[in-house]
């Protein structure tokens, strides 16, 4: 990083963090390094999937930093998990295309079987095996995922996957899904929560047997798609945990997700904060540095202040994890107030830049829209804060 204040940054992450996170850190940026604004550029315009960058994190084996040795993975902490997706984003790179493969791993780790985690986290540790598809989200259900309609009804030894998803993110370049589906129909159950199940789905076998994929094309390269299962053949055996208690598995593996996405927010805002302070020293306009002017200088300082902030709840929120304590408080802050920072700082940069904020070759209006979908995915930001007006404040629940 170029600037003072990302030097400053990353001095204080440097005071902040473990020599092993710190070095981790360091091989990230070096790693990012070979990937710079023009690899993101062309892959955006054309809409593709960065498949050299995914390969050379796999390589690296920061993609199976959560995965325990025992299954070939670093077996690293969440803090470290965080610390690569955020330098990730920081170096002006994109986590999105491989990011799931870090965490969407951990409803297996918690509640599969023995015999499933040894047929199938080892090869995803090692990056044979891409498990980076994760379908939740319905078109009609939208957030309200105890109101999806894809079933899966048990005939032998088999499910019987019907229904459609939405949102379905990398399903075209993941060799697993995890699916969420509806096992006991909702006028059946006697818990609200029950009634949904999670299953592996091997993609290679369910091409043109049962599953179709649409890809949705939108305004930042994300690879996401619509699913369709017609009849589709899931092997009992591919059930994960118990049948009907789905939806509590997914629940539990939502504040590592919030924590990492938090951190790739960080990533961004940092990476925004560093452009447009460079840019505001270097741009001379009547004659002075645009920088000198204090109504450029000011929002530059106000999303550094806040990005410092929504960074220590991001490690408050780790910290939490890690010390086996219920995170849902901090983590849901940590991306709410995370994904704030990396908007605002995207504002700020643009504005920073003028004109020039809007040129493709700049790159800031290519983060811009990547950032963006932090508002809204994987969780809304109402969603956040009903979590914890209801859940922390005590106050009535609304939906
Ligand atoms: C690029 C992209 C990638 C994605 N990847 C995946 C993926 O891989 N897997 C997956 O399963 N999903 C994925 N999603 C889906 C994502 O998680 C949802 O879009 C998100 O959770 C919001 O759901 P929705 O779009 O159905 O919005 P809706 O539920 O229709 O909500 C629309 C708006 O209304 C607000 N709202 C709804 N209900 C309330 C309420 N009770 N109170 C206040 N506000 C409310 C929401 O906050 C939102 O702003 C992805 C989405 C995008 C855009």
């Amino acid at each position: 990083m170029s600037a003072d204040v990302s030097q400053e940054t990353q001095e204080t992450q440097e005071t902040q963090d473990p020599d092993d996170i710190a070095a981790i850190r360091e091989s990230v940026r070096a790693l990012c390094a070979r990937f710079p604004g023009e690899y993101w550029r062309k892959l955006d315009r054309e809409r593709a999937y960065p498949t050299e960058f995914v390969a050379a994190l796999t390589e690296a084996g920061f993609l199976a930093a959560l995965i325990p040795e025992e299954y070939g993975g670093s077996g690293l902490t969440i803090r470290a998990a965080a610390a690569i997706v955020e330098e990730i984003h920081a170096a002006g790179c994109n986590g999105a295309a491989c990011h799931a493969q870090i965490y969407t791993m951990g409803t297996l780790l918690r509640h599969g079987s023995a015999a499933q985690k040894k047929q199938y986290l080892p090869g995803i540790a090692s990056g044979k095996l891409r498990l980076q598809a994760f379908g939740v989200t319905e078109p009609t259900s939208g957030t309200d995922t105890l109101s999806l309609r894809t079933t899966a009804v048990k005939q032998g030894d088999h499910y019987v996957v019907n229904g459609q998803k939405i949102w379905t993110s990398r399903a075209e370049h993941s060799d697993l899904m995890l699916l969420l589906a509806r096992t006991t129909p909702a006028d059946k159950l006697a818990k609200r929560t029950d009634g949904l199940s999670v299953f592996i789905v091997d993609m290679h076998l369910a091409q043109g047997t049962g599953i179709s994929i649409n890809p949705i094309r939108t305004m930042m390269n994300h690879a996401t798609t619509e699913v369709f299962f017609d009849d589709l053949r899931v092997p009992a055996e591919n059930l994960i945990g118990e049948e009907g208690k789905g939806f509590r598995y997914i629940l539990s593996g939502m504040n590592a997700e919030r924590i990492l996405i938090a951190a790739e927010c960080i990533g961004d805002a940092k990476w925004f904060i560093d452009r447009a302070a460079a840019y505001a020293k270097e741009r001379v306009v009547f004659g002075r540095p645009i920088g000198q002017n204090q109504g450029v200088q000011f929002p530059i300082a106000r999303a550094y202040a806040q990005m410092r902030a929504a960074e220590l709840m991001v490690r408050e929120a780790a910290r939490t994890y890690e010390a086996g304590r219920d995170a849902g408080e901090q983590a849901n802050m940590a991306k709410l107030l995370a994904a704030d920072a990396s908007w605002a700082a995207a504002d700020m940069c643009v504005q920073t830049h003028g004109g020039f904020g809007f040129a493709e070759d700049f790159d800031i209006e290519r983060k811009f829209r990547e950032t963006r979908l932090y508002q809204v995915a994987p969780i809304s930001t109402n969603l956040i804060l009903s979590y914890l007006a209801e859940h922390v404040l005590g106050l009535p629940r609304s939906y």
